[in-house]
């Protein structure tokens, strides 16, 4: 028995601005990485190995806030974030601040197998990336028009944005393209694990980090939960979001359900912290809540029923 779940970003993403050929390539590129991740685990994979080649294949489509396809920085550049972290061994892994790599969440991955350490930013993650001989590109390959315009928007605007908030911006724009990703997975094994990647807010200060690298905030994995957080990171690394999840379950016996719910509903959205988060524990149970208009969300469950949504 294995189950998986994924994210492609969560915020007000507009049902008007989303037109059905629009719509209708988000859900096959959401149903797409499902299966991915699937495969894997159906053929006996750890979850590690799952979560990593289903966030591999988000960041690789350029319809997602992550990898090609990433939001501009206020200076016009694009800063990539990661962080993987696997629940049996408490390993983790993560980068922040990427400029060249192509897959940020194999240079996660790099920096928990290869280094001594956790958390690698700037151009030092970008070259343990090189030295190992990960795909690099230039930023053509990140560049996207939409996200380009959609920066000199909220520069106008004088605000950062979650990627999504450009669906309801003063100019809905079909082709704006929505969503950090991340992944979570239960193997046959029994053992949890946790990825996430994306390119930030739109219009953020050079150098900012939001809370998808940071271990506890953005993504966790133990042994009893591992969570994959999207939303305005600044909130979530207050709220210390996915290890509040664990520990609500390990100190207060609430169930994942109900530890994502407290979380997300009572304690992120009271301080303004829009977004949502996908879990799963050790029995194999996902919760996907959000507390913003809309996630774009697939998931497989223990039985295997496969869901993909949006609203
Ligand atoms: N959490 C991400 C960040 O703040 C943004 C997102 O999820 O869209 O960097």
């Amino acid at each position: 028995m294995f189950a998986l779940a994924l994210h492609g970003g969560a915020g007000t993403i507009a049902r008007t601005a989303l037109t059905p050929a629009l719509e209708a390539d988000y859900r096959a590129a959401l149903r797409a990485a499902l299966a991915t991740g699937t495969a894997l685990l159906a053929g006996g994979a750890p979850a590690l190995d799952a979560v990593e080649a289903t966030v591999r294949s988000l960041e690789d489509c350029p319809l997602f806030n992550a990898g090609r396809g990433a939001v501009f920085t206020h200076d016009g550049h694009h800063e990539m974030d990661a962080a993987i972290m696997d629940g049996a061994t408490r390993r983790a892994g993560a980068v922040a601040g990427v400029r060249t790599v192509q897959n940020p969440i194999r240079a996660a991955r790099l920096v928990m197998e290869a280094t001594e350490h956790v958390l690698l930013a700037y151009p030092g993650a970008d070259e343990l990336a090189r030295e190992h001989g990960l795909p690099l590109q230039p930023p053509a390959y990140f560049f996207t028009q939409q996200r380009f315009d959609q920066l000199q928007e909220a520069i106008a605007a004088g605000r950062v944005q979650l990627d999504h908030a450009a669906a309801t911006a003063s100019v809905p724009d079909p082709n704006w393209k929505k969503g950090t990703v991340g992944a979570v997975a239960r193997d046959v094994r029994g053992h949890l694990a946790a990825a996430t990647s994306t390119g930030g807010m739109t219009n953020k200060r050079y150098s900012r980090i939001g809370d998808a690298p940071l271990i506890g905030a953005g993504t966790w994995a133990d042994e009893r939960c591992a969570v994959s957080c999207t939303g305005h990171g600044e909130f979530f690394i207050r709220a210390v979001a996915g290890h509040d999840i664990a520990c609500l379950m390990a100190y207060k016996g609430l169930s994942l359900a109900e530890a994502c719910r407290v979380v997300v509903h009572d304690k992120l959205a009271p301080i303004g912290g829009e977004g949502g988060l996908i879990a799963v524990d050790a029995a194999g149970q996902l919760a996907l809540p959000f507390n913003s208009e809309g996630m774009y969300r697939a998931s497989r469950n223990a039985a295997g029923e496969e869901v993909v949504s949006i609203y």
